[in-house]
């Protein structure tokens, strides 16, 4: 067990029994040290909230993500939220000596992973490097079991485990799972070790464009499967800072954390109010708002490079002599084989309160859904009092914008003060 872990769990054991009144003194407990946990986790501190948060900072950007990806979202969209002015990627940047950048600028992961640790250790130091294995209720509050086996009581329990829980692949692949001939991109740290293999890349969004302009440098064969008729790819921004472009090009599509134009800039300023709208359109907007897309930098690593194979879908896919044998339909009714050694599956994510194990089973069901995703109050409290949910978990509620790590401030005001209200 790290230090600051035995500490923390030393200090509540001490406060626990001086008092002989654990519930009251309970922490609050943020699971996940992503960008959502911690700015969750900086504002609860701020407050003075009692607080233990756990996770391996960075973990969802740094072991589920490709080496080599650049950010799709731009430096100015890209900070964690903080309190305190002083914590932003830009200022990370400045400490680190290194030149202000604007829109044009893509950022490496490895800058951002860079970022996320220093502002893990200026804002959130008293971060656990544990997991947390189970969750239950208990009377009034909420059990915590770790993997180290300690267990201890929490008053309020904030879920923000990103993502990879949450990784979606079509059931029709199901079968091919565990031949280990496919995999989801969220599998993969480093793609270099499929050099010389033919890859599918099925998807038309960011990751998978990217994960097959990767896979291309790194001398693998990939083919792109999409569904959508075309690949799509964004525009280069007019000028590096949006300050400077031209007021027709300002009014015609202003800027916004999401991209530019009007409907990025009222779901980004938005959130508190997209809540309102009926489910039905916002689980459209959700996923038609910053549709599949490539970045606008990726588009002369991927044209051109390799086969990318538009309108089509996975008819079937079966193992065969240690190979993937795919038939892929066209929207015509026509069947077309492809023979590859893997099958990368860039299909996305979709929250389903069900995958997250550490939950227990009685906890879990107890938390009123929707397509899956947690019902959420406007401070993002599920239907369970005190058990919170934010990042992905929340988009289906407050929209695209939990998607990204812009939505921080927002998901980490909200949260933090409807936390803080609750446990006073
Ligand atoms: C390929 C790809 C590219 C992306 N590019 C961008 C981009 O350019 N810009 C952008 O804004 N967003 C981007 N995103 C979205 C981005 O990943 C999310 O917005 C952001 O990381 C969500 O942060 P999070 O804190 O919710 O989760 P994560 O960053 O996934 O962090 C999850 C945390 O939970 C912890 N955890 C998990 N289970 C447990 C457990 N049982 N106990 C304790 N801790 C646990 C992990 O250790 C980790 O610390 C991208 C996503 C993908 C997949």
């Amino acid at each position: 067990m790290p230090p600051n872990s035995r500490s923390a769990a030393r200090h509540h054991r001490a406060a626990t029994e001086a008092t002989g009144a654990p519930r009251e003194r309970a922490p609050v407990v943020v699971i996940g040290a992503g960008p959502y946990g911690l700015a969750t986790a900086a504002r609860l501190s701020a407050a003075r909230v009692p607080l233990r948060i756990f996770g391996e900072p960075m973990e969802g950007w740094h072991t589920h993500m490709p080496k080599g990806m650049y950010l799709k979202s731009v430096p100015a969209a890209s900070s964690i939220s903080a309190p305190q002015p002083g914590y932003g990627l830009a200022d990370f940047r400045a400490a680190e000596g290194k030149a202000p950048v604007g829109d044009l600028y893509p950022i490496p992961i490895e800058e951002f992973i860079g970022y996320g640790r220093w502002f893990q250790e200026r804002r959130v130091p008293e971060l656990e490097r544990s997991m947390v294995h189970g969750v239950r209720a208990v009377d009034g509050g909420f059990g915590i079991t770790l993997d180290s086996g300690e267990e201890f009581l929490a008053s309020a329990v904030v879920v923000s485990t990103g993502l990879v829980p949450f990784a979606h692949e079509p059931t029709q692949l199901r079968r091919l799972t565990a031949t280990g001939l496919t995999s989801h991109t969220c599998e993969h740290r480093d793609l270099t070790g499929f050099a010389g293999q033919r890859v599918a890349v099925l998807g038309a969004g960011q990751s998978a464009l990217e994960s097959a302009a990767l896979l291309y440098e790194a001398g693998a064969r990939p083919t792109v499967v999409a569904r959508a008729p075309a690949v799509v790819f964004g525009d280069p921004p007019q000028t590096d800072r949006p300050g400077t472009r031209s007021r027709s090009v300002r009014l015609r599509k202003p800027g916004s954390a999401l991209g530019p134009g009007w409907s990025l800039l009222a779901v980004s300023r938005g959130a508190a109010a997209y809540r309102h709208l009926p489910t039905s359109v916002r689980l459209r907007l959700l996923h038609t708002v910053l549709g599949p897309s490539g970045a606008w930098w990726l588009r002369e690593r991927v044209d051109g490079r390799f086969p990318m194979l538009c309108g089509r879908t996975v008819h079937s896919a079966v193992p065969e002599d240690g190979t993937v044998r795919l038939e892929l339909a066209d929207p015509g009714g026509g069947i077309e084989p492809l023979r590859v050694d893997h099958l990368l599956v860039a299909t996305g994510y979709r929250v389903d309160v069900d995958r997250l194990g550490f939950l227990e089973p009685t906890l879990r069901q107890a938390v009123r859904t929707f397509g899956g995703a947690p019902r959420l109050s406007a401070g993002f409290e599920s239907s369970v009092p005190g058990l919170y949910f934010t990042g992905l978990a929340a988009a289906p509620t407050f929209g695209p914008v939990l998607r990204f790590v812009c939505g921080t401030g927002f998901a980490a005001r909200q949260t933090a003060a409807a936390v803080s209200a609750g446990i006073r």
